[in-house]
């Protein structure tokens, strides 16, 4: 079995850093207890100039320290015993800031990668499939886990005998469930994968 994770939204808490930040610089009325409904940051706040609201975000050296959305043991056990490769949605710019951030939580993995459905209007960004075709071992079963349907829906396709599981976040809860499976948190996840 070979695993490959997406991070934000399921191994790092980008969403509650971003919102705190956009409250401390921008909106200071936000509830404190808001939560995004939509993945796209220009539909959840149509007055603010969310490229750069995003970009000085990334800049900022709370992108580095964002929260972990899991145990950091239940991580590391797993990829103790089977391949774990962290494939990131990012600019390149920002691979080492991530590094960083994965390094404070030491968690173990054997890669991180870059690549998914948003180029950064780099048109040669790989998709992840793309990204699991180069690290993918012949023969090994693929375990791909996102909280992106446009991610599950690639990988699936590309690759028909994966199992595809869709984190559960609010920004996904009216979508459909395709070929995918949904799970509601990372204990969630371990345990439908670990008892296949
Ligand atoms: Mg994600």
């Amino acid at each position: 079995m070979e695993f490959f994770l997406d991070v934000d939204g399921v191994i790092l808490d980008f969403e509650t850093s971003f919102i705190d930040f956009v409250r401390d610089q921008y909106l200071p009325d936000l509830p404190a207890d808001y939560v995004p409904q939509s993945w796209e940051m220009a539909n959840e706040f149509k007055d603010l100039d969310i490229v750069e609201v995003w970009g000085s975000f990334v800049d900022s050296d709370r992108f580095a320290r964002l929260d972990l959305l899991i145990e950091a043991e239940s991580f590391n056990r797993l990829s103790k015993q089977y391949a774990v490769y962290l494939i990131t949605n990012l600019p390149v710019s920002q691979y080492n800031n991530r590094k960083k951030n994965l390094d404070l939580h030491q968690l173990v993995y054997r890669e991180l990668t870059l690549a998914g459905h948003f180029n950064f209007g780099d048109e040669s960004y790989p998709s992840k499939s793309a990204a699991i075709e180069k690290l993918h071992y012949n023969g090994e079963r693929i375990v791909f886990l996102d909280d992106h349907p446009a991610n599950c829906r690639d990988v699936k396709t590309a690759f028909s005998d994966s199992e595809v599981y869709l984190m559960s976040r609010p920004h996904n809860l009216g979508i459909r469930d395709e070929g995918w499976i949904r799970v509601e948190h990372w204990d969630d996840f371990m345990e439908r994968v670990l008892s296949r």
